[in-house]
């Protein structure tokens, strides 16, 4: 298989994931679990949000690559991925959060909402049940609350909801993004500012020489490191 031709399988895999982004297949997003199935490296089996239906559904696309029918093979969720469930939503009790924001870095949709200090809540519509804000949560504060009675899987779950959430991840994304480079070039700033400040100092001895000359390789290095960066 080419590369073009790997490509349009992981497309082709991602657009049958759930997109909750939980992490439970064992990669980092969605996206990297359809690359290692396309690539072989992982069985359709993985994914306890899409439950016995995504297989079915990873499987038919898998075919081509498989020279025995996979779902006939690995009918099941890999246990260790976790298991089949109604889909849940989190909720957070009011009365015990701290507003530490834990879960809000957590999230990997922006479902949270809350500052530091302040109690947090969650925008249900957006939330995946992914689950992943409840290992950060000092206090225990956050449940997952079933809300599709006893349908599971994709049963409990549509392609509207997959792209909704999609969408979300990447926008999540791209802010981190805008936050880490808003955030170097305020650093940034800060170093060219301190060095005309130094620069404009006039050492009184030998000492407050050197320690000037000191004090500036430490800010151009950490400026160079930023440029390099870039
Ligand atoms: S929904 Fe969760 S388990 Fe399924 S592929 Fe996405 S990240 Fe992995
Ligand atoms: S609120 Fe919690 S369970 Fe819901 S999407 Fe965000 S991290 Fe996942
Ligand atoms: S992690 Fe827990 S305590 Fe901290 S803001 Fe979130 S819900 Fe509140």
């Amino acid at each position: 298989m080419n590369i073009h031709q790997a490509n349009e399988l992981t497309n082709r895999l991602e657009d049958a994931l759930p997109q909750t982004q939980c992490t439970k297949c064992g990669y980092p997003d969605c996206r990297a679990y359809a690359k290692a199935m396309a690539t072989g490296d992982a069985l359709p089996n993985r994914c306890p949000p899409g439950g016995i239906e995504g297989i079915m559904r990873l499987s038919e696309i898998l075919a081509p690559i498989y020279p025995q029918d996979a779902f006939a093979l690995h009918p099941t969720i890999d246990l260790e991925c976790g298991v089949e469930r109604p889909r849940p939503v989190a909720f957070i009790d009011p009365k015990k959060c701290i507003g530490c924001t834990l879960c809000i870095q957590a999230c990997p949709v922006d479902a949270i909402v809350g500052a530091s200090k302040q109690m947090h809540i969650i925008l249900a519509e957006w939330c995946t049940g992914c689950d992943l804000c409840i290992p950060p949560c000092p206090v225990d504060c956050i449940t997952m609350i079933d809300v599709t009675g006893d349908q599971s899987g994709w049963n409990a779950w549509s392609p509207a909801l997959a792209n909704i959430a999609r969408e979300r991840y990447k926008a999540r994304d791209e802010r981190l993004e805008r936050e880490h480079r808003d955030n170097e070039e305020r650093l940034a700033k800060k170093a060219a500012a301190k060095l005309i400040a130094l620069n404009a100092e006039l050492p009184n001895s030998e000492v407050a020489l050197k320690e000037q000359e000191r004090k500036r390789a430490i800010i151009a290095a950490a400026i160079a490191r930023a440029q390099q960066k870039k």
